[in-house]
């Protein structure tokens, strides 16, 4: 088997009945094959120095984050700093890089979950059920424990949680299934005493939670993470997958932060 095409982020199902995450390789927006069949197998990838900006499409030197060029990383609302950073929603200063993008996407409501990695790590989105989310973090466990009505209401309650609780996932240690047992818990009975009143009422009540399991032989005890413009060509046994990455043994290769590379993938056997 053989496909070409440029990289984006893997597509990833989730089974609710047995918890088992499934991917699959995502060549220009389309899922080519089922990645978990290539398990235990030798797979190559091959890369010729061609980039190409996620959203328009031009020919790139270099990708800024997810996979733009220059331009569309200074225009797209989607790449503006309050994405990162919703607490510095600013809409209301008229200031919005696409004020109906802004309505449409940041002005919905948002959820503020907690998922289990090397350490319990607090975090928002939009979906009621992020398992998209969880999946690309690699978290192994996954609870929604509030609707906000707003990306800047949900924003100020995350930025207020992760003072004293993470907001990022350690990847070596995802990697590694280097994961904390603490349980949640105790987290959410944290996250009620720092939140005021009126954030308190967007928390919803029995939060459920939801346990992930990756596609992965032998978690490596060690990971070492490659890079497509150092190492243009990797042929070596698919290990596992996690979050985005690709485990072969001990090496690992992040496939978000290659969007936009365009790459030949092929297997001998599948
Ligand atoms: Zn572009």
């Amino acid at each position: 088997m053989n496909f070409c095409g440029t990289l984006r982020k893997m597509k990833t199902n989730y089974c609710q009945d047995t918890g088992k995450v499934s991917y699959q390789l995502n060549l220009d927006n389309e899922a080519v094959c089922d990645l978990n069949n290539y398990i235990g197998k030798e797979v190559s990838i091959s890369f010729e120095g061609k980039i190409f900006c996620t959203n328009c499409n031009k020919k790139i030197r270099k990708a800024y984050s997810d996979g733009l060029c220059y331009p569309c990383m200074t225009k797209l609302p989607q790449a503006d700093m309050c994405i990162l950073k919703p607490e510095k929603c600013h809409h209301h200063l008229g200031t919005c890089r696409d004020p109906q993008w802004g309505l449409d996407n940041c002005f919905q409501p948002h959820t503020l979950y907690l998922a289990r990695s090397s350490s319990i790590k607090v975090g928002i989105t939009r979906g009621e059920v992020p398992f998209g989310r969880w999946m690309d973090q690699g978290a192994n466990e996954g609870m929604t424990v509030g609707i906000f009505p707003s990306r800047i209401e949900v924003g100020k309650a995350e930025y207020t949680i992760s003072e004293k609780m993470s907001d990022r996932t350690n990847w070596r240690k995802m990697l590694t299934n280097d994961v904390t047992d603490v349980p949640f818990d105790e987290f959410i009975d944290m996250a009620k005493g720092l939140l005021d009143e009126d954030q308190r009422q967007h928390l919803v009540e029995n939060p459920k939670s939801y346990k992930l399991t990756y596609p992965v032989q032998e978690f490596p005890t060690k990971v070492k993470s490659c890079n497509l413009t150092k190492m243009p060509y990797i042929s070596k046994t698919l290990t596992g997958i996690k979050g985005q990455y690709l485990i072969f043994d001990n090496e690992v290769l992040n496939l978000r932060s290659h969007a936009g590379f365009e790459i030949n993938f092929s297997t001998d056997n599948a």
